[in-house]
């Protein structure tokens, strides 16, 4: 997720993600305050088809021609990331690249900032670097072409380096903690040695209060390679060749990966089933298929777990680019849990007849959010973003709405063996508890 280091200086409209099942350590920093005060009802609330975030419900009549007319332009910097040894060197330069003053060197006056930029941020992940606009669609040219001129360049005072590490030290500062170090676990239980997310620690102070001026502008420099532009719309992707993107590889844990944290209620659970994916999938199968499970009102799992049984509060689906897995989630109290999980198996082999009964409505349903999710595209820009650089999607949200009728019945049928198969034999079974003593006996990162 999209990793929420994220350096927001347009308000965040962006809802942080759930508070405890970090399948990344990375998507957790931004979020650690807030998360918690985030969670809103299932009919309150809807899933964003692609997203890891719950986006609250958007009134039908903001859902204008007008409201699509916002286009995302976004710069990649694939080897500025957190994998990399000098990862807190990039952090920073993630800062510097979004900061207003380099914006005003690179041509954004106040009256262009104030007519036409909705949002922009920058973000840095354990796979690449994104700065990223959201603008009326009518300036989309004129702000990549400042971005484009201006790609090597950070443009930095000596003056307001200092300024802006400072910042950094802050953000830092305040998201150290249980929560971080519980992301980072799971991430070492269930990555192999090697993998991006588990190169380095993302939070090291240590090292940014070290840093200078001229090493910054040195590594910048050494790493601003292979930068990607990307113009996206409604119906238009406009994506210059797509960087190579690493991935991280999983290992499966011996049985259910169980984790404690003191910020969990005593007594209820989080459980998360990681399911690898074969290599290709089709995004559009895959999102309906996704929207069956775990849509609130005719989800298959959200039906029979929620509706019928009353055993869950919440249940979703999620897809992960950086292991291309697909995650269902759900969170009860600790005594039902294995009730749910043996239920969810048995009722996965049910699914074709429930899909034949309900795949129109499921299908409109789908229609709907793909039309809103553009009036709302600040709030999910970075998973749009990661769709795109991760996953390899270039298929806009137009074209994606003219092929929904056409998927047949068949696709998302056969896709449901694929995931029972892979829940039997390769899914990663993730339990998180509440615990006052963090487990801290998986080893820590390995330089080497
Ligand atoms: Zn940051």
């Amino acid at each position: 997720m999209a990793e929420q280091r994220t350096t927001p200086i347009a308000p965040r409209s962006a809802k942080p993600p759930r508070p405890t099942t970090p399948t990344r350590r990375a998507e957790l920093a931004g979020a650690a305050s807030s998360a918690l005060a985030t969670r809103t009802d299932g009919d309150a609330a809807m899933l964003c088809p692609r997203s890891r975030y719950k986006i609250n419900a958007i009134p039908f009549n903001c859902g204008n021609i007008k409201q699509m007319n916002q286009s995302i332009v976004a710069l990649i910097r694939p080897k500025l990331n957190l994998s990399q040894k000098e990862s807190q060197a990039a952090h920073l330069i993630e800062h510097i690249l979004v900061a207003p003053k380099r914006l005003k060197t690179m041509g954004v006056s106040n009256e262009f900032y104030a007519q036409n930029i909705i949002y922009h941020g920058g973000n840095v992940n354990d796979f690449y670097m994104v700065e990223y606009f959201v603008v009326r669609s009518e300036s989309a040219d004129a702000m990549a072409q400042m971005l484009q001129k201006h790609q090597n360049e950070l443009h930095l005072d000596r003056d307001d380096f200092e300024k802006i590490k400072s910042a950094l030290i802050e953000e830092l500062t305040e998201n150290r903690g249980e929560f971080i170090s519980i992301a980072e676990q799971l991430s070492i239980a269930i990555f192999q040695k090697g993998s991006p997310s588990i190169r380095n620690p993302w939070n090291d102070l240590e090292s940014v209060i070290k840093l200078t001026y001229d090493k910054t502008l040195e590594i910048f420099k050494k790493y601003n390679t292979d930068v990607a532009l990307l113009k996206l719309s409604f119906s238009d992707y406009v994506v210059a060749k797509l960087p190579q993107i690493g991935k991280n590889v999983l290992k499966k844990p011996d049985g259910i990966l169980e984790l404690t944290h003191p910020w969990q209620a005593p007594g209820s659970i989080e459980f998360t089933y990681i399911i690898p994916l074969p290599q290709k999938v089709d995004l559009l199968v895959s999102t309906i298929y996704q929207k069956s499970l775990s849509d609130y009102y005719f989800g298959f799992l959200f039906q029979e777990l929620r509706h019928k049984l009353g055993l869950v509060y919440d249940i979703s689906t999620i897809r992960d680019y950086d292991n291309n897995t697909l995650e269902i989630y759900f969170s009860s109290s600790e005594e039902n849990a294995n009730k749910i999980t043996n239920h969810i198996e048995k009722s996965l082999e049910r699914y074709a007849p429930y899909l034949k009964e309900h795949i129109d409505h499921i299908k409109k349903r789908l229609k709907l959010y793909l039309e809103l999710e553009w009036s709302d595209v600040s709030s999910q820009c970075l998973e749009i973003i990661e769709t795109v650089v991760s996953g390899g999607f270039t298929e806009t949200d137009a074209s994606m709405l003219k092929r929904i009728d056409n998927v047949p019945l068949q696709d998302l049928i056969n896709f449901n063996k694929l995931i029972l198969k892979s829940l039997e034999s390769k899914a990663i079974s993730v339990l998180h508890k509440y615990g006052k003593v963090l487990d801290t006996k998986i080893k820590p990162f390995d330089k080497s």
